[in-house]
């Protein structure tokens, strides 16, 4: 696959030493450490993308007036790099992100990106630093495409300059042994309001979700539950995560897409596979009051959150300010485990990918 636009190469004056980047891959945990390159695309109204560049990782040069420090004009993508069995590396259908990216995009006003300039971009980022995937059991590489607003112009409009950045981070398996179930916190506080950003993956999104994480925390729980905005009563998701409920009549249910919850590639993957796996999966609205009745009755089985970075985690309790439930015998059912796995094998390349869903690089 070649992309219309040419990427000019920089080389990196002075790469991270062997040793040193040896030492930071053995253990990288999440989002702490980065690799030497980055893939920069400008855009300029008149003119479209333009500059493709692969280049040092370095800090970005701005103008104050940069109207994404103003008015928060920013969208990104998240996505991982494995390695294969047989040494490749692969993208897990990198095109859903890039179609959610361009739809991120024209929800913040901002420009679209070709789909195949997108997965370029990444391409060229994964194989200059091939040598940073974390030797780790279970590592990947995470990318971390984003877009900013950069025109220097303080009146409130669509910006008509734009910078595209991927950056890459050596992540380590977020649970070495099996997802642990968490405990998750529901949020008197609203992410997304019908007719607002809910459906995008914009960085705004995240800032208002952060003091409601930080109540989570502190009331004890490892993530923030998002209520409906117009009832406070229809389960949404998770700050960063989909939710679904394993039912013990054989139905699989998530919250329908109705543009305040993010569509999760994660999610999509996963209403497909349990399809497959003969659950009867049912996109439809899903309360609390229900929850927590069909949680004491054991009509559900099982809750688990999904996406990128933690792939299924189960949800082992809820608290709120109405008192706190668990969710059968509060750690991981087999429903989320074999669901985990058959996602994960093909991601890995461990198992028949029926679906075209994995892009060897
Ligand atoms: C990114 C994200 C998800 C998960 O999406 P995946 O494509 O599965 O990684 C879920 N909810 C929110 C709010 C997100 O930003």
């Amino acid at each position: 696959m070649s992309a219309a636009l040419p990427f000019t190469h920089v080389p990196h004056p002075a790469p991270t030493a062997e040793a040193v980047r040896a030492g930071l891959i053995a253990d990288p945990g999440f989002g702490k450490i980065f690799s030497d390159h980055m893939v920069t695309i400008e855009w300029t109204e008149g003119q479209g993308w333009h500059s493709a560049t692969l280049g040092p990782r370095q800090p970005i040069a701005l103008d104050p007036a940069a109207a994404v420090l103003h008015y928060a004009q920013e969208i990104f993508e998240g996505l991982k790099a494995y390695r294969l069995a047989d040494g490749t590396m692969a993208l897990f259908r990198p095109e859903a992100n890039a179609r959610r990216f361009n739809a991120s995009a024209k929800r913040l006003a901002m420009p679209e990106l070709p789909e195949d300039l997108f997965i370029e971009a990444i391409r060229q980022l994964v194989k200059v630093d091939a040598n940073w995937f974390p030797g780790v059991e279970g590592g990947s590489l995470y990318l971390r495409p984003f877009m900013i607003a950069t025109e220097a112009f303080l009146g409130v409009r669509p910006a008509k300059e734009y910078k595209f950045i991927v950056i890459a981070s050596p992540a380590g398996n977020y649970f070495k042994s099996g997802a642990p179930a968490v405990s998750i916190w529901v949020s008197d506080y609203t992410r997304a309001a019908p007719g607002g950003t809910g459906a995008a993956k914009c960085g705004g999104n995240y800032a208002a979700s952060l003091v409601p994480t930080a109540e989570a925390f502190a009331q004890g729980h490892d993530q923030v539950l998002f209520l409906d905005a117009a009832e406070h009563k229809w389960v949404e998701e998770l700050g960063g995560m989909n939710l679904f409920f394993a039912m013990a009549d054989g139905r699989l249910v998530t919250p329908p897409l109705t543009g305040t919850i993010l569509p999760g590639v994660t999610r999509d993957s996963l209403l497909q596979l349990a399809a497959e796996e003969g659950l009867n999966v049912s996109e439809e609205p899903y309360s609390l009051d229900q929850w927590r009745a069909d949680a004491a009755s054991g009509a559900l089985l099982e809750t688990f959150a999904c996406g990128t970075a933690a792939v299924v985690t189960p949800v082992g309790k809820v608290a709120g300010r109405d008192g706190e439930f668990t969710i059968g015998s509060g750690g991981p059912g087999q429903i989320t485990q074999k669901l985990r796995a058959r996602l994960v094998a093909i991601q890995r390349g461990e198992a028949p990918d029926p679906h075209g869903w994995v892009l060897k690089l």
